[in-house]
């Protein structure tokens, strides 16, 4: 039996996790569960699947929590220690699905304990790439990508030697609004902004697609999973994400991975690697998909993708601060706060007054420092945003 933990179970990526984990109960244990204000959800699953313990994050909940479990037998428990706790239970293999920074200390717990851990949660290599490798390195644990690009970047590389790697492509829908024209994009509504042409995913990251902050952060991601130099990696709008990346090699071949935009190929790749197993996704028609198309992003629409690479460029905490940044930008866009072009301009403006903090950026990658730098740049970008209100 696989001892197994999910965080993030309640949300999309979780929950997809949850589909393949319950086909075959008798293959798993669940160690432990998180969730964060679904609390319904987060109790059904932990009872329904038997698990040890079940998190909310949110202090505030810990009695509902309680409530919904009474008389299963599951543990409650409530808070940011709390999800640290459940990560460090001993277990085989963890997923790493709660969206946003918050994400960082569980996984990195998770890892410190030896498991291997998927990783959804992309913000955790944006924010501390360095970190989360060495300490997978340091624990002998392995770290597996669950973002459709990066494991199918992984899948075009098994075999392969790094060092015969010339470029990675990665792919990207566009979001919602790659046809829209430019000047309509600062009227876009959240309710336009939340739905994805392709994929069914957590509002923030189809949002995050909409903008292309998604593809940026997987720019950064890319970078550091891959240690590849930032002129290596590309990305190429293709508009029905069935090509879900490709890699160059220095012989001119290009190994690219296509399937349908379902995250249960990705999870139960990283669920049962190093084996293939069947999944449950869909099986491609390619006379009936007949072409695949590409074509160059335009900056202009996708500023994201220039910020990210300036990130790339810039290394050290950059990646924390333009994650936090863009989750304060995202926040506010969802509250009605600030308009959907907003966002870019906060983030740019966050990245260049730490840029006049002499040191902050060049900080060492601890947990704490990241920590930090995250609220720091939390409280910038609320700055740059009452100030453009004001
Ligand atoms: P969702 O918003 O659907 O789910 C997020 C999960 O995190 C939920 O379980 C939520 O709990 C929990 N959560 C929210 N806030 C906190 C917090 N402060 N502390 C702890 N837990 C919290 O997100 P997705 O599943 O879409 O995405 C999860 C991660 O996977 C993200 O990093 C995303 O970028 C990445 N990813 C997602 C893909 C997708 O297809 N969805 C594809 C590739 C990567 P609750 O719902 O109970 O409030
Ligand atoms: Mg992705």
């Amino acid at each position: 039996m696989k001892r197994v933990t999910i965080l993030g179970a309640t949300g999309s990526i979780g929950q997809n996790t949850i589909d393949l984990i319950a086909r075959d109960p008798d293959a798993y244990q669940v160690v432990a569960l998180t969730g964060s204000g679904n609390i319904a959800r987060l109790a059904a699953d932990a009872i329904r699947l038997r698990a040890g313990l079940a998190v909310t994050a949110d202090p505030a909940r810990l009695q509902d929590l309680r409530d919904a479990l009474a008389g299963s037998g599951v543990e409650a428990a409530a808070g940011p220690r709390a999800l640290v706790e459940a990560a460090s239970r001993p277990a085989d293999w963890v997923m790493s699905a709660i969206v946003g920074a918050a994400g960082l200390a569980p996984g990195l717990a998770a890892l410190e304990q030896g498991a291997t851990l998927a990783l959804a949660n992309k913000e955790s290599l944006v924010c501390a790439g360095s970190l989360v490798l060495a300490t997978a390195r340091a624990n002998d644990a392995r770290l597996l990508p669950v973002d459709s690009e990066h494991s199918a970047v992984f899948q075009a590389l098994v075999g392969e030697d790094m060092s015969a790697v010339e470029r990675i492509v990665i792919t990207g829908s566009g979001g919602a609004f790659r046809d829209w024209p430019i000047e309509a994009l600062e009227h876009a509504t959240l309710a336009e902004a939340s739905s994805h042409p392709n994929w069914d995913m957590g509002q923030r990251i189809t949002i995050d697609s909409a903008s292309m902050f998604n593809k940026g952060l997987e720019l950064i991601e890319t970078k550091e999973y891959f240690g590849v130099r930032p002129d290596q990696i590309e990305t190429i709008i293709h508009p029905e994400s069935l090509v879900h990346a490709i890699v160059g090699f220095r012989d001119g071949a290009l190994m690219a991975h296509v399937g349908p935009p379902d995250m249960r190929h990705a999870i139960g790749y990283a669920l049962h690697w190093p084996d293939r197993r069947h999944l449950p996704v869909a099986r491609l028609d390619l006379a009936q998909v007949a072409s695949l198309t590409f074509r160059a992003p335009d900056l202009t629409r996708y500023p994201a993708l220039r910020l990210a690479r300036a990130v790339m460029d810039r290394g050290g905490l950059s990646g924390a601060v333009f994650n936090a940044a863009k989750e304060r930008a995202l926040d506010a866009f969802i509250a009605g706060r600030i308009r959907f072009t907003d966002m870019a301009v906060v983030v740019e403006e966050v990245l260049t007054r730490f840029e006049s903090e002499a040191g902050l950026i060049d900080a060492a990658m601890t947990l704490d420092n990241v920590t930090q730098t995250d609220h720091l740049a939390r409280m910038r970008a609320d700055q740059v945003m009452a100030e453009r209100a004001g």
